[in-house]
C-alpha cells in the first residue's frame, strides 16, 4: 500500500461545514469595513525576512522563534509572513501611498508561526486586519475600536472585554525602559533565561512572558504609565474620552505592553474568559514609528488584527450555529430527454432568480435514489422532469419539507410559481439568505 502523507502539525484543512463559519465572520468583517470606508488590499505570503526583523523587533517571540524562515535558491533569506501590519507598511511605501495621504485599509489571509499547536494556537492562522495609515489624532484609535466593537455585535459575540495602554512614544519609553533594566536588573537572579537576554536587549518584552514563575515580579514591576509625557497622555485622554462618549467599556491594563516592537502610544486587547490561555481575540495598536524605520516618510498608523479562529471557537462556545445553505431546489431527472432539457430548465431558473440555489441530480440513477439524494440535499422542493412531463409541458413540484404534496405546473410559469413558492425575497444585500426553513 502506498505510504499516506501526514498534514503538517499546526495547519488545519477548512471542510465545507467549518467554512460556513469562517464566512459568517469574513461576510460580517467585509460589511462592517464598507460602512467605515476601509478598502481591500492583498499582499503577499512571502517577504523578506529582514522586513519582519526590522519591523516586529530582534527580541520579540514571533522573530526569536516562531519565523518559517528559509534561503531561496539565490540564497535571499525569505519568511512566511507571520502578521500583516509589516507587509501592508511595506506595500505602502513600495506603492507609493505615504507621501501625504491616508489610507484605510483591511486584509485577510492566513499568517504563519511556529508555535506549539493547541486549541486556540495553530502554526497557519487566519487574521482579519485592518490599518489606518496617515492619521495621527486619537479619533482614528477611537474609530478602529469601534469598528471591533461593531464587529463583536454584528456577530453576536459576548464575553469579551477591552483593555487599553498607552506607551508614549520612544523618547518617553526609553526612560521608562532604563527603570526596568534597573529593577530587573537587580532580581537578574530571578529571571529565565529568555528574560535576560532581553534584559539587555529590550526589557519592556519581559513584561510580556507567560512564564508564571516571573508573575509576582512582574507585577511589582515600574509602571509605564508614570513615564508617560505630555502629548502621549493627552492623546490617550481623547481615545478615553471618546470611548466613554460611544459608550463602549474598557479596563485600563497598565501591563499590556503587546508582543511586537513597533507599537507607540496608543495599544489595546480584546480579549475573553472563554477561551482558556488563548484568550486574546483581536489586539492591536499605534505604530507612528514603523514607516519611518522602515525607510518610508514618517507616518503615523494604527492598526487591529483579530484571529479569525478564535473568534469562530468563541462564538461556537458561545453556543452559536453557523446554518447550512441548502438547496431551495433539487432537480430529479428521469431519462435521456429529461437529461438534456432538465438542464437548459436548471440554466434558465439560475437566469431569472438569481437568489435561488438549485442543485440538479447529476449522474441520473433510479427515481428512487434520486429522491434519496434530493431529501439528503435538505432542498425545500423537487423539481421532477420525465417523460410524462416533458409531453404535459410541464414540471412536477413536489414539496420535500413539511406537509408534502405534489403540483404540475406548466413549464412558462415555473419561475413565477417557484417564487411565489419560496418567497423570492431572497436577495438582502446581494448576498442569499437560509430559507430552508421556512418552507413552502
Ligand atoms: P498570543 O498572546 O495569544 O500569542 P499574540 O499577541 O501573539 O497572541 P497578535 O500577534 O497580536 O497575537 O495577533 C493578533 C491575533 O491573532 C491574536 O489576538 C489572536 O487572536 C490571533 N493569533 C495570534 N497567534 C495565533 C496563533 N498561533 N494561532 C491562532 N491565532 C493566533
Ligand atoms: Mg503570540
Amino acid at each position: 500500500m502506498t505510504e499516506i502523507i501526514e498534514p503538517l502539525r499546526g495547519m488545519n484543512d477548512v471542510l465545507p461545514e467549518e467554512a460556513r463559519w469562517w464566512r459568517r465572520v469574513e461576510a460580517a468583517a467585509r460589511a462592517v469595513f464598507a460602512r467605515y470606508g476601509y478598502e481591500e488590499i492583498r499582499v503577499p505570503l512571502l517577504e523578506r525576512t529582514a522586513l519582519f526583523k526590522r519591523a516586529i523587533g530582534e527580541y520579540t517571540d514571533i522573530v526569536e522563534k516562531e519565523m518559517f524562515t528559509f534561503e531561496d535558491r539565490d540564497g535571499d533569506s525569505l519568511a512566511l509572513r507571520p502578521e500583516a501590519t509589516a507587509s501592508i507598511c511595506r506595500a505602502a511605501i513600495s506603492n507609493g501611498l505615504v507621501h501625504n495621504q491616508r489610507h484605510r485599509l483591511f486584509t485577510l489571509g492566513p499568517m504563519f508561526r511556529g508555535e506549539r499547536p493547541q486549541k486556540g494556537r495553530y502554526r497557519q492562522f487566519h487574521q482579519i486586519d485592518a490599518e489606518a495609515i496617515g492619521y495621527e489624532g486619537p479619533d482614528v484609535d477611537a474609530e478602529l475600536i469601534l469598528m471591533s466593537a461593531r464587529l463583536w455585535r454584528e456577530l453576536g459575540l459576548e464575553r469579551v472585554r477591552l483593555e487599553l495602554n498607552s506607551l508614549g512614544t520612544p523618547e518617553s519609553r526609553a526612560v521608562y525602559r532604563e527603570a526596568l533594566r534597573a529593577y530587573f536588573g537587580a532580581s537578574a537572579s530571578l529571571l529565565d533565561a529568555d528574560s535576560r537576554r532581553r534584559l539587555e536587549g529590550n526589557p519592556l518584552r519581559i513584561l510580556d512572558s507567560k512564564n508564571p514563575a516571573l508573575a509576582s515580579l512582574i507585577a511589582n514591576a515600574p509602571v509605564l504609565g508614570d513615564y508617560l509625557d505630555a502629548a502621549s497622555r493627552e492623546h490617550f485622554e481623547g481615545l478615553k474620552a471618546r470611548l466613554n462618549a460611544a459608550g463602549v467599556p474598557f479596563v485600563l491594563n497598565p501591563r499590556l505592553v503587546r508582543g511586537l516592537d513597533y507599537y507607540s502610544r496608543t495599544v489595546f486587547e480584546w480579549t475573553t474568559d472563554a477561551l482558556g490561555s488563548q484568550n486574546a481575540i483581536c489586539s492591536g495598536g499605534r505604530y507612528d514609528g514603523l514607516i519611518g524605520q522602515l525607510g518610508g516618510a514618517p507616518t503615523p498608523a494604527i492598526g487591529w488584527a483579530l484571529g479569525i479562529e478564535r473568534i469562530i471557537l468563541l462564538l461556537k462556545e458561545l453556543g452559536g450555529s453557523a446554518a447550512a445553505e441548502s438547496p431551495h431546489v433539487y432537480v430529479v431527472l428521469s431519462g435521456p430527454a429529461a437529461q438534456e432539457r432538465g438542464f437548459a430548465l436548471a440554466e434558465r431558473l439560475r437566469d431569472e432568480l438569481p437568489w435561488l440555489r438549485l442543485e440538479t441530480g447529476l449522474g441520473g440513477g433510479s427515481f428512487k435514489s434520486q429522491f434519496k439524494r434530493a431529501d439528503k440535499s435538505g432542498a425545500t422542493l423537487a423539481l421532477v422532469l420525465g417523460d410524462d412531463e416533458i409531453a404535459a409541458g410541464a414540471v412536477a413540484i413536489k414539496r420535500l419539507r413539511g406537509e408534502g404534496g405534489q403540483e404540475q405546473c406548466p413549464v412558462g410559469a415555473l419561475t413565477a410559481r417557484l417564487e411565489g413558492l419560496l418567497g423570492g425575497d431572497g436577495v438582502v444585500d446581494g448576498a442569499t439568505t437560509r430559507r430552508q426553513d421556512r418552507g413552502p
